[in-house]
């Protein structure tokens, strides 16, 4: 397919990174403000999956681009699941990383289970047809928080083979295996 550019709904500096890193510069990147884009995406869905496609879909109904969006959860075994779709905002406070790992660590404090996933679904919208592409990372939860590369949940994620956490490995590690890599080199070898 001949796509060069294309629009990355997101408006998290840390995802646009790596995603670019991800596809080296295979496609370039287009920004939310690079299209005048300035308001803050409604995320309002019940799954991974659907929020993915509701963050493309706005693009498309409002801006009239073709674009991709992701969206992403931590899913804790010991915790059926969570925080999942609520990932985001778990500690009740929007984007605060620190409060939701310290409720993650809370939960978990008598747990012997400490297997979590990163899920990541990309959300493509090409000419009308939606397309998703879906990422998974096995790994389980550390006692503390340890590191400083990434952002969110990555200082207490310890990806499976590993002994360091996401946040303590060098970024093109991550980048090579994480949930948010797959998904997207799915969607490269889609598009290129
Ligand atoms: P969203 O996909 O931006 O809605 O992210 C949901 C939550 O998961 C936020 O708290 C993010 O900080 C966190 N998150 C998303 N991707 C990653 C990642 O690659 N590592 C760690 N946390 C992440």
């Amino acid at each position: 397919m001949n796509i060069k550019k294309l629009v990355f709904a997101t408006g998290n500096s840390n995802k646009v990174r790596e995603v670019q890193m991800i596809l080296e510069n295979r496609l370039e990147l287009i920004g939310l403000k690079e299209i005048g884009c300035f308001e803050e995406i409604p995320e309002t869905q019940p799954t991974i999956k659907l929020n993915a496609l509701q963050k493309a879909q706005y693009v498309v109904d409002n801006y009239k681009l073709d674009c991709f969006a992701e969206d992403t959860g931590l899913e804790i075994e010991a915790l059926n699941g969570e925080p999942g779709v609520f990932s985001a905002r778990y500690a009740g406070i929007e984007k605060d990383a620190n409060a939701n790992m310290d409720l993650v660590l809370k939960k978990l404090k008598d747990k012997k289970n400490r297997s979590a996933r990163f899920k990541t679904v990309v959300a493509l919208i090409l000419n009308g047809e939606q397309y998703t592409f879906e990422g998974i990372i096995n790994g389980k939860i550390g006692f503390d928080k340890l590191g400083s590369n990434g952002f969110g949940y990555d200082p207490i994620f310890i990806p499976d083979g590993y002994t360091q956490t996401f946040a303590e490995l060098d970024d093109d590690v991550k980048n090579r295996i994480s949930h948010r890599a797959k998904a997207v080199s799915k969607l490269k070898d889609f598009l290129i």
